[in-house]
């Protein structure tokens, strides 16, 4: 049978097993959606909802393949459930990625079919914004599902979350500086930031506000312009943003970009952004890191204010409450730090370890 074409044209070598990485990841269910009239597919990941319902956002990107997809739809939701529990909110981990172009507009069909296969999972899954989605899309969305955060002020949401995680990261690199300095002044600080988006741009002015120097790289020539004009950062090209003689790298783009190829040309002393699974290998490149001394922010510990947000409008939570939960960032980083150098394992392992410590906490009150 190897190398026989199956009905979707595939080889028996090339499908994916999807069970196998299920069962490796943890992951406890895994749905693919099709839609023939608008054009939509993609996946949606719900990795665990010990702590409660899985909530994450609704991703649009081009990717290559379906094996892509897949890829970046379970470890985005793995990172949900770890970002989640070691905020101490009631929330699982989960994800949705559909397949197309995240350039393009589609129409409201397209979005209220999103929808209707959200509902369908009845609460297990509840959506919000990400990359190539806004809270307006989240207002058709909506239109077919209550599970859905991160919608319009005007339809009685919190808006961009982004604001709020710009604000989370910039507690995290006080937090890690104070960690590697003894103070957690940023006056003077240099600061590399890859990617200046919702979030990078939000997070260049807290810094500069901050007394910080800030560089700043982005494909996207719109946005490197708005963060010159906005705050006077310092343009370089993104070809050089690993190789500048900074205190703090912070990256704030795509994910895996702390991999074999560029961690051997840091020189900053601290690594806190806000982007997903910045580490291409958790294991391999969390301990590069501390090997080479430097302090990594574990990025689903800072980056968290956005869901934490999100939990908002799950819980109906006071403005005031969320942001005591948002405030925290500050101490749970320290706290992360403090783990990790007892047990000599790199901050992202202790991190990982708290929040599943939590899970398990939980699961054994219901045995
Ligand atoms: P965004 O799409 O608005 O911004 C990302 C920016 O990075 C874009 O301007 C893009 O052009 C730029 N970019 C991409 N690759 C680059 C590269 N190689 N070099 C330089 N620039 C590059 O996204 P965002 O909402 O600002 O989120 C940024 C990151 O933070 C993402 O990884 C996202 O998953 C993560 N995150 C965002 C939130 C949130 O509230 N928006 C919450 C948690 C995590």
């Amino acid at each position: 049978m190897s190398g026989e074409k199956n009905v979707v044209g595939q080889t028996e070598k090339q499908e994916t097993n999807v069970l196998g990485m299920m069962e490796a990841m943890g992951h406890e269910q895994v749905m693919h959606f099709n839609d023939k009239e608008t054009g939509l597919k993609g996946i949606i990941a719900v990795h665990n909802t010990v702590l409660g319902p899985s909530l994450g956002g609704c991703r649009i990107w081009n990717y290559a393949t379906e094996s892509d997809a897949l890829w970046d739809v379970l470890r985005l939701s793995r990172g949900m459930t770890f970002k989640s529990s070691i905020s101490g909110i009631n929330l699982g981990g989960g994800k949705a990625v559909i397949i197309g172009n995240h350039r393009a507009k589609h129409d409201e069909a397209f979005w209220r079919r999103f929808g209707k296969f959200v509902d369908s999972l009845n609460g297990k899954y509840i959506t919000a914004e990400d990359v190539g989605t806004s809270p307006d899309i989240m207002s058709i969305v909506m239109q077919e599902t209550k599970h859905v955060t991160g919608k319009p002020m005007s339809a009685g949401g919190t808006g961009d979350p982004s604001p709020h995680t710009a604000y989370g990261v910039f507690l995290g690199i006080k937090a890690s500086v104070k960690e590697s300095t003894g103070s957690d002044s940023l006056e003077g600080k240099k600061v590399a930031i890859q990617g200046l988006g919702h979030v990078g741009h939000s997070l260049a002015g807290l810094l500069v506000k901050a007394g910080a120097k800030v560089y700043g790289t982005d494909l996207n020539a719109a946005n490197l312009e708005a963060a010159i004009k906005d705050f006077n950062i310092t343009a370089v090209d993104p070809n050089e943003i690993y190789d500048l003689d900074v205190d703090i790298y912070s990256p704030c783009a795509l994910g895996a970009t702390l991999n074999s190829e560029t961690i051997p040309k840091l020189k900053c002393s601290v690594i806190a952004g806000a982007a997903n699974n910045q580490l291409a290998d958790e294991n391999l490149h969390g301990n590069m890191l501390k090997d080479k001394g430097i302090l990594y922010a574990p990025d689903f510990l800072i980056n968290a204010a956005g869901v934490i947000n999100c939990y908002r409008e799950v819980h109906s939570l006071s403005e005031q409450a969320t942001q005591l939960i948002i405030e925290n960032i500050y101490q749970r980083t320290l706290d992360i730090f403090k783990k990790a150098k007892l047990e000599k394992i790199p901050t992202q392992e202790a991190a990982i370890k708290l929040a599943v410590e939590r899970i398990e906490k939980e699961k054994s009150k219901t045995k």
